[in-house]
């Protein structure tokens, strides 16, 4: 096995046991990355300079042995809408082309300061609107287990390049399935912590009672370190919760038993793809073998979730995108007069998608029809909110699908906007609620991974790792790479 192949727990010990340096560790992660590159296509910004020189300094704290942890020496990657200092931030936007910030996102300082190396931003759709990473200004990023089909989005780069071997983990952002639908579509673990869990400063907002940013990774035993680095209070970010956080590998091995697992109907609609919902549900079988105790819950608002979510959601993107006027950041095409000099950059800096959200989210906000749009969609999230305390009064963590279906193929939905909203069906609703979920990888369909998606209670990440990680030690399909083959 190539040591960019392993995960960071286990490339950790040898970084510790002074079996390899971090220089070496990151040049070959950062040869591998090129080399498979042009294939998947992970990357808008490759950083292998930086890297090379944070590896230097990681390096040094190991020999000296201090300041040293879990994630010291360690090549990770970046999406591409977290502000990182000196290095071109995009959003996969035409609009931030060349936008360079003059600061660290708080996530990116933090790993940082843990010493990690960062191997580039990734691509993603474009101001994190999609399921499929089409999107981008920049290019298309293919699914490392069928380079013929997408990697899920919008952090669709983070995924692919985690599953591709090119970055030990990433970090992406959820605001209604951009964390944990690409990995289960790549076969990954992805995790959307509780809203406030993890500080949003130096994140590019699109819909901000939603967006979180979170830890993309090899296995369960990751996710926890990567939670660990990032989690916590920021005064930077006024709604980052000033609540403990935990150190989430203090029971991590603890196993299942008595654990109860709701199991929601509604998210196992006729509909779905047949081997979809048999691999999701051998997965619950084999928790419940394990000791978990199995219930069956309802959460009869949750469909209406999807609904909601298209009209709150374009309405804080339309209110958070109004300042790339093509005065204060990235683009600008001049005008005749200041009015022009706004519609021309625009019209130029947007992508379809990004403009089909801002002209929804400013209709839903307009005076006449508020009422009927926004403020009902708010009053939709409130039920859906209830539905999931109701249900955790009864159940520890609840067990769903994470997306209805695998990868599909490049152009499949992009005609028609209804259908890739539809991707969205089972992950949306807990961002609506603020509530903690992860996907993990259960099984295959059509050769192409399958997630399972547990939810957790507010601030109760550690509960979803517990049960996770028991699930994942008793399969290997974690342990299955993707050969990057087109059919
Ligand atoms: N696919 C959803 C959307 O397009 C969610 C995106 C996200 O979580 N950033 O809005």
């Amino acid at each position: 096995m190539e040591l960019y192949e392993k995960t960071i727990h286990e490339v950790a010990g040898e970084l510790k046991a002074k079996k390899i340096s971090s220089v070496e560790l990151t040049k070959q992660v950062m040869d591998h990355l090129e080399k498979v590159e042009p294939h998947v296509q992970s990357f808008i910004t490759i950083t292998r300079d930086q890297a090379l020189a944070q590896a230097a300094e990681a390096d040094k704290r190991l020999a000296a042995g201090k300041d040293v942890t879990a994630l010291t020496g360690i090549p990770l990657a970046i999406k591409d809408l977290l502000c990182t200092k000196g290095v071109r931030t995009t959003c996969a936007s035409r609009m931030l082309e060349t936008f360079v910030p003059p600061y660290n996102a708080t996530v990116v300082e933090k790993l940082y300061a843990a010493g990690a190396v960062a191997v580039g931003k990734t691509n993603m759709d474009e101001f994190a609107m999609g399921s499929s990473t089409e999107t981008s200004f920049y290019k298309k990023t293919k699914n490392p287990w069928n380079l013929n089909c997408v990697p899920g989005g919008s952090s669709g780069g983070s995924a692919s390049s985690v599953s591709a071997d090119q970055a030990f983990a990433s970090l992406g952002s959820d605001t209604g399935g951009s964390i944990r639908q690409p990995a289960a579509l790549c076969g990954i673990v992805g995790l959307k912590p509780t809203y406030g869990r993890v500080s949003r400063y130096g994140l590019i907002a699109f819909a901000s009672s939603l967006d979180q940013i979170g830890p993309m990774t090899k296995d369960v035993e990751d996710c926890a370190i990567m939670m660990n680095a990032i989690s916590g209070h920021d005064p930077k970010d006024s709604t980052s919760a000033n609540v403990p956080s935990p150190d989430h590998l203090t029971d991590l091995k603890k196993g299942v038993k008595g654990l109860r697992i709701g199991i929601p109907k509604e998210f196992f609609p006729d509909a779905m793809n047949e081997e979809v919902s048999v691999a999701v549900k051998d997965a619950i079988a084999k928790l419940s073998g394990l000791g978990a105790e199995l219930v069956e819950i309802s959460l009869p608002t949750a469909p209406y979730g999807l609904a909601a979510y298209y009209v709150l959601a374009p309405s804080e993107a339309s209110s958070n995108l109004a300042r790339y006027d093509g005065v204060r950041y990235g683009l600008r095409v001049p005008g005749e007069n200041i009015v022009e000099m706004y519609s021309k950059t625009r019209a130029a800096g947007f992508g379809p998608e990004v403009k089909r959200r801002i002209m929804l989210g400013t209709y839903a906000l307009s005076s006449g029809y508020y009422d009927a749009y926004y403020l009902k969609a708010q009053k939709v999230r409130r039920l859906i909110k209830e539905d999931y305390d109701k249900a955790f009064e009864k159940v520890d963590i609840i067990a769903t699908p994470t997306a209805p279906n695998p990868a599909f193929r490049f152009g499949e939905k992009t005609d028609d906007p209804l259908t890739m909203y539809l991707e969205d069906i089972f992950t949306i609703s807990i961002n609506i609620a603020g509530v903690p979920a992860l996907s993990l990888p259960c099984g295959l369909a059509g050769g192409l991974p399958v997630g399972l998606q547990l939810i957790g209670k507010p601030f109760d990440e550690a509960t979803l790792l517990k049960a996770a990680w028991a699930y994942e030690q008793s399969t290997e399909w974690h342990k299955r790479k993707p050969s990057l083959r087109k059919d």
